[in-house]
């Protein structure tokens, strides 16, 4: 969501007349997005302000100004802290109202010394007042759902996106369609929780993430489908037989479980039990045989003992995911977990992230040897690591490296896998 977010911000500074640099030194505007959900992530923000202002100063003896500012949720979680520690910052706005950053950066020559922070919810969608989403080629992001409302006893989410919102219909289909014209084969719908969309269409009817893919699926010229992050407890059987009868929809799904513990998973106020899960994997499984599982983990939540930590590496087992995120728990200030008194010891929480990412990395490294010798659709769309060669993904959103001109750069090209790591493929193209 903050790539998309960025994205987004990127455009209306295009619309304004501003052009990117690569080079800090050469800016005039620096602008961090930041993210909130692990206290490392927002204290990166911090110490690369610390670093900015170097830039700033070392511009301001050149006789150059600098604007920097700070979106995302650590603003919205931290303002009254940015405006303290931090009070070189000009501007600080959250995620919900960046749309406004044209008149920010107006009244920044009046600002008088003190940093001007916009974190009020709007009652306006910010997406009615995005200029149209550019595409870039290739992939595209296409948010469809903001905010949630599920209240996990870990997580900032909803304190700092807010309610859940569902985008209508209608705009959905269009900014596709455009997206589509413009050059995008793979279109990747976002939302906190994705699959709880409920847009309106324009008869006032509420619809959901299925009739939305089903209406996608149209699109001339579309050719891939994703979406995430879902919620498991929301993923229903309309949803479900869209990846039995819709080709495009990419056989991969990212449905975080987080632990496979229900005592757990109650006190993560998690609306889904272990076996819940298991259900819908398998449901999943029957739609598509050939699809994929990928998820989020927390290892040492409050509480967390050998055996929860066991059941965990039991669901890992049982679903062999071809990829997955896993995390130490990270108490966030102002959630419910924070404050429980049966904290895990970090040398515990170091232990336990080891022992399941080594597992994790085993299926996954399992599942990409297991596609040497494949041929496989690639999307390519970035730049490989060496020269004359592309960067691309295969419908299991594995990274694919293939010896490709720029005449395949934004293609769909069918790709021979010859070669495979933990995180990466390689392949060659099918000559004929
Ligand atoms: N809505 C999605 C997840 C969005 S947050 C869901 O409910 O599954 C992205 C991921 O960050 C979560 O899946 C979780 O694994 C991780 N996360 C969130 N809060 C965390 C915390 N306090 N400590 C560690 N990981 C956390
Ligand atoms: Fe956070 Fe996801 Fe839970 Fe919402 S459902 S509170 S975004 S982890």
């Amino acid at each position: 969501m903050n790539v998309y977010d960025s994205k987004r911000i990127g455009d209306i500074l295009h619309n304004m007349g501003y052009a990117e640099t690569s080079v800090l030194h050469d800016a005039d505007l620096i602008i961090l997005n930041t993210c909130h959900i692990r206290e490392k992530a927002a204290e990166k923000v911090f110490s690369d302000l610390g670093r900015i202002k170097k830039i700033k100063d070392e511009r301001a003896s050149e006789g150059k100004t600098t604007v920097i500012g700070v979106i995302g949720c650590v603003v919205q979680a931290e303002d009254e802290e940015i405006a303290r520690r931090v009070p070189y910052v000009d501007f600080a706005m959250g995620p919900l109202t960046y749309h406004r950053l044209p008149e920010t950066l107006l009244n920044i020559s009046r600002r008088q010394g003190t940093t001007i922070i916009d974190t009020e919810f709007p009652a306006e969608a910010k997406f009615d007042f995005l200029p149209e989403n550019s595409s870039l080629g290739g992939c595209s992001f296409l948010a469809i759902q903001e905010g949630c409302n599920n209240f996990c006893t870990y997580c900032v989410v909803p304190y700092t996106r807010g309610a859940e919102y569902s985008r209508p219909v209608a705009d959905v289909i269009g900014e596709a369609k455009k997206l589509v014209a413009t050059g995008s084969l793979e279109i990747n719908l976002l939302g906190q929780n994705v699959n709880s969309y409920h847009g309106e269409d324009v008869f006032g009817k509420e619809r959901n993430i299925a009739y939305l893919i089903r209406e996608l699926a149209k699109i001339d010229g579309l050719k891939r489908i994703r979406y995430t992050t879902s919620y498991p407890a929301d993923i229903n059987d309309d949803l479900i037989a869209c990846h039995k009868d819709i080709d495009i929809l990419m056989p991969y799904l990212h449905l975080p479980i987080q632990s496979g513990s229900n005592k757990i998973l109650k006190a993560m106020n998690r609306r889904h039990t272990a076996e819940d899960y298991l259900k819908v994997v398998e449901k999943l499984k029957k739609a598509n045989p050939k699809i994929g599982m990928s998820s989020d983990f927390i290892v040492g939540f409050p509480g967390e003992t050998d055996e929860d930590f066991q059941a965990t590496l039991d669901v890992v087992n049982e679903v062999k995911y071809i990829q997955a995120y896993s995390f130490k728990y990270s108490k966030r200030p102002g959630t419910p977990a924070a404050v429980f008194n049966n904290q895990v010891l970090e040398k515990i929480k170091e232990e336990r992230l080891q022992i399941l990412q080594n597992l994790l990395f085993s299926y996954q490294l399992k599942f990409n040897k297991e596609s040497i010798g494949k041929i496989m659709p690639v999307l390519f769309d970035m730049k490989g690591r060496h020269k004359g060669q592309l960067l691309g993904r295969t419908p299991y959103m594995q990274n694919l490296h293939a010896d490709l001109d720029a005449s395949f750069f934004n293609k769909i090209v069918d790709i021979k896998v010859t070669n495979a790591t933990t995180n990466s493929l390689s392949g060659e193209i099918i000559k004929g």
